[in-house]
């Protein structure tokens, strides 16, 4: 998606070798316009997969999520990284190694909002080595429904969860695939099989 690469090159930070910072338009600050038309593609990409529920994980998988479904005219629900007082309810849990923040989470989602057969499109901002969308279809597994595909705004191609996820034979659409970070720069795989 050229309009998310270019958004990229131009505000995104390489910190340190493996991490990508956007938060003027995805991670802190969110550009609805930009979100839109992530949106769009991703109902585009997805057309055809019979989706009746998109699933995301709090918190910069919302936003994403939010619009795709808008135009998909499906709900979407984000599983929780934090235990909430308010979810007093039976929930399907599942655990979650988090890349940015090191640490491993209980993550869940109340069973009322992830019935069985359902076809379910995970959505997610970053895909670094798959533990985050690993564990959503765990939780899709558990509530018996299917995970008709797996949208990611941002694929790290370099590290293994795109691999991971595709070898378990989900269909992944990344919007924008990295190939690496050169001397503190954004390569994207296309300008790599180019060159
Ligand atoms: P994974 O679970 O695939 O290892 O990592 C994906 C999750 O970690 C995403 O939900 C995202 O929040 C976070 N993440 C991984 N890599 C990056 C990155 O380079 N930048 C940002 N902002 N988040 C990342």
């Amino acid at each position: 998606m050229e309009l998310l690469k270019q958004r990229i090159r131009e505000e995104g930070h390489v910190l340190g070798d493996k991490v990508l910072k956007v938060d003027s338009f995805l991670n802190h600050q969110i550009d609805p316009v930009l979100m839109m038309e992530v949106g769009e593609e991703f109902a585009r990409r997805f057309a055809d997969a019979g989706v009746t529920k998109i699933l995301t994980i709090e918190s910069s998988g919302i936003a994403a999520a939010m619009t795709a479904a808008l135009k998909m005219d499906v709900k979407v629900v984000f599983a929780r990284k934090k235990k909430s007082a308010l979810m007093n309810e039976e929930v399907y849990m599942t655990k979650v190694h988090s890349f940015t923040k090191n640490e491993t989470n209980e993550v869940t989602v109340l069973k009322k909002f992830l019935g069985a057969n359902e076809k379910v499109l995970i959505i997610d901002d970053f895909l670094a080595n798959g533990e985050a969308a690993m564990g959503l279809a765990h939780l899709v597994e558990q509530a018996g429904s299917e995970v008709v595909g797996i949208g990611i705004v941002i694929e790290k191609a370099f590290q293994d969860g795109g691999k991971r996820l595709r070898q378990h034979g989900f269909k992944v659409e990344s919007l924008a695939r990295i190939a690496a970070f050169t001397d503190g720069q954004v390569q994207f795989v296309e300008e790599c099989v180019q060159a």
